[in-house]
């Protein structure tokens, strides 16, 4: 069996191809092919002798992401990709073009097992865990369609489909690599993880020295509506998971973002705006409001935007730091999991 190397750090690298005779050095250079180059075949190495090309080649494979369905906004802005990896499954990954750079939105897991009832992602529940490999595919696929245009991936999101924090290692392992210098050098300020809430890897989070920053899927003002939307509030509570994003904050010097879908007649109404406030008062945070995708097999219906704007004013006057998520690729289904379920209703690949 050939070994993968797609997603090594590069002491692992030099580790992997030592046994055969070649030096260590040339573990950096072959990083810096496969994730600077986008080079996914021994051959094009052309700093490498002939025959360390071919030994290589025996020995080893380097698995990277292919496109099965891409989808592109009317404004061209938003970028939407299905990509499939080795074994045949695939995930959602989204291109932005915002003002201030590109941003990547990765997926950390294939499904998810969360259960949240407005998230199309876990509709068909987790099928498995993905690669720091996998994960580290989806930004560098991005990246070279980018550097077509002299263009390159300038921030992270790590909020696709999936708990990042319920593949901790992998994701962990993703953003080291990603910051490394001889793969993109991305600093972990440009990286932004997402999370339903799980309490002890939050902390663990806090404790590994990456300075990236947190958002908190909230969602609402209290543990009655929360459980009713999220299931892992019945394990961690609202409460406990604002506490260690206090903790967090405190540890990494960093604001944490608290996510905030407004669903109609759920969690958008006048008090739930003031319960909210009462909750945010005195946190190094702010609140981000995203008037939620509709997923039509929930039924769970968008707010108008008077109620979104009185919803924001309310936070406001309280001098909560709040924001409306910009509508970006709303008509390609860019919320999490709707690509691949649509895929997946009409072409049925699993
Ligand atoms: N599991 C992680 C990351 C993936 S979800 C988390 O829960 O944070 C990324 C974000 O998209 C979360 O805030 C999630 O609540 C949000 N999201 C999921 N479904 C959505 C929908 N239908 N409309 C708007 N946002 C949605």
């Amino acid at each position: 069996m050939k070994i993968d190397i797609f997603g090594m750090f590069v002491h692992e690298i030099a580790a992997s191809i030592q046994p055969y005779g070649l030096p260590k050095f040339r573990a950096e250079q072959i990083a810096k092919w496969i994730y600077q180059h986008g080079v996914d075949d021994f051959e094009n190495m052309t700093n490498l002798s002939k025959d360390h090309r071919v030994l290589l080649a025996e020995h080893f494979v380097i698995h990277t992401a292919l496109a099965q369905a891409i989808e592109k906004s009317t404004d061209g802005k938003t970028s939407k990709y299905l990509l499939r990896f080795h074994d045949g499954m695939a995930v959602e990954t989204v291109l932005m073009r915002q003002p201030y750079g590109n941003s990547v939105c990765v997926s950390t897991q294939v499904g998810c097992a969360m259960g949240c009832v407005f998230c199309a992602s876990t509709l068909n529940g987790i099928t498995r865990n993905l690669t720091a490999g996998e994960i580290l595919a989806q930004v560098l696929y991005v990246n070279k369609l980018l550097q077509q245009e002299q263009a390159h991936v300038n921030t992270i999101v790590i909020m696709g489909s999936g708990e990042p924090l319920a593949n901790y290692n992998h994701v962990v392992k993703f953003m080291r690599v990603i910051h490394a210098d001889y793969c993109l050098n991305i600093s972990y300020r440009s990286i932004t993880l997402s999370t339903s809430g799980l309490v002890p890897e939050i902390d663990q989070l806090a404790n590994e020295g990456l300075p990236v920053t947190l958002s908190i899927s909230l969602h609402a003002p209290n543990n009655e509506i929360r459980s009713e939307l999220m299931p892992i509030n019945n394990r961690y509570p609202l409460v406990e998971v604002m506490a260690a994003a206090n903790r967090y904050a405190q540890q990494t010097g960093r604001q944490v973002t608290y996510e905030y879908i407004l669903i109609a007649d759920v969690n958008d109404q006048a008090q739930h705006a003031k319960q909210l406030a009462t909750l945010m008062r005195g946190r190094l945070a702010n609140v981000n409001l995203i008037p939620v995708n509709s997923v039509i097999e929930r039924g769970l219906l968008r707010p108008s935007n008077k109620q979104v704007q009185l919803f924001e004013q309310i936070l406001l006057e309280r001098k909560i730091n709040v924001t409306v998520r910009r509508e970006m690729g709303s008509d390609i289904l860019a919320a999490c999991g709707q690509l691949r379920h649509k895929v997946l209703n009409e072409i049925n690949i699993d």
